[in-house]
């Protein structure tokens, strides 16, 4: 799509998109109405700059760069994927809950079991430093509930420092766990993410990609096998990036309209990091003792703190969905299972094969 008409297209859906029914998005330089831009006509746009509510730097990237294989992974009906299993994997616990919680829920409820894997302790986060690591250890058995998730694991590593760990036992804790629980489609930081000032993201992403590789293979952590695991077979990942710095390459858009009060809910579960929690009820109480209310965050904490996280964290979803048809979306450089090459080889021998 030529860049004029994106932008075009990006404005209107913009300015369509309104935000719940009493809230004007806080347009920042990149998304205002009626922008033009400075890029000669002879160049080709890499890059696309989206509307953006300017609510919160932890939601969509400010730009998105698209592959022409892109995909919009709509719901699908039953349970095709009875049987499989999914791994969540966050350097900390809010980072699957803002990026992917829509798509991890639809996944769930589509015959998924999941589980979600967390690498730090989040300890920079609570009133103290001890305070941040007890608040968040009992955060994300909530989030993963409120994705259907199973089981959840941790890892512990300090935050905000997690490249003083050694990437080899990062990857190898991970390798242990993807075997035992079988894992096959697993949702992560992109390994790639560009210009995330987050030096977990990038650990946590490397971690994975490496550990999703090695999971299959027969040589590495043999002794895993003689304990009685057998190999992964990851076929599908998932890698999100973390805005607003991230501009990473997208070729699966998840509708996950169906889901955004999941995800919406997750995020409330996040009451020691993140920008969700109680933060809705924090607001109200605040414009209480000034004599007023937003009407948008109703009349008690409960109401408030959904509506918060759902008019406030959710636009920028609500504004990339409405760039592809959808109410709500989330975004996801995807890679799917590998081509059977031998397969391919042999088939092609046996076709093409004469006598001697
Ligand atoms: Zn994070």
């Amino acid at each position: 799509m030529q860049r004029r008409k994106f932008l075009a297209g990006s404005m209107a859906g913009g300015m369509a998109a309104g935000i719940g029914a009493s809230l004007e998005p806080a347009r920042g330089a990149q998304s205002s109405p009626g922008r033009s831009t400075d890029l000669p006509s002879k160049f080709t746009p890499s890059a696309h700059s989206l509307p953006h509510s300017q609510f919160s730097p932890f939601t969509t990237p400010d730009y998105f760069t698209f592959a022409d294989d892109l995909v919009i992974e709509r719901n699908l009906p039953g349970k095709p994927h009875q049987g499989k299993v999914l791994a969540a994997v966050q350097a900390h616990s809010d980072d699957i809950p803002l990026f992917a919680a829509g798509t991890v829920a639809k996944l769930i409820d589509e015959g998924y079991t999941g589980y979600l894997i967390r690498l730090s302790n989040d300890e920079a986060s609570g009133s103290t430093l001890g305070h941040g690591v007890v608040q968040n250890e009992a955060d994300i058995q909530e989030a993963a509930k409120a994705m259907g998730l199973k089981k959840t694991y941790s890892f512990y590593y300090r935050n905000h420092r997690m490249d003083d760990n050694a990437a080899i036992e990062i990857r190898a804790r991970l390798i242990f766990l993807f075997r035992m629980l079988q894992v096959n489609t697993v949702f992560a930081m992109d390994p790639y993410d560009h210009y995330d000032e987050n030096p977990d993201h990038i650990v946590a992403g490397k971690a994975v990609e490496g550990a999703c590789w090695m999971s299959g293979g027969a040589k590495d952590y043999p002794e895993h096998y003689k304990a009685g695991l057998k190999p992964a077979h990851i076929r599908e990942k998932y890698y999100h990036a973390r805005s607003p710095q991230g501009h990473n390459l997208v070729n699966r858009v998840v509708d996950i309209g169906s889901y955004i009060d999941h995800k919406v809910r997750t995020n409330m579960a996040n009451k020691g990091k993140g920008p969700a929690g109680t933060a809705g009820a924090r607001l109200r109480q605040q414009l209480a003792r000034q004599g007023k209310k937003l009407p948008l965050l109703g009349n008690d904490d409960e109401t408030a703190n959904f509506a918060y996280v759902k008019h406030f964290l959710m636009d920028d979803f609500q504004l990339l969905g409405r760039q592809f048809g959808l109410e709500y979306a989330e975004a996801f450089r995807y890679i799917g299972p590998e081509p059977n090459y031998l397969g391919n080889i042999v088939k092609y021998a046996n076709e093409h094969a004469v006598p001697l």
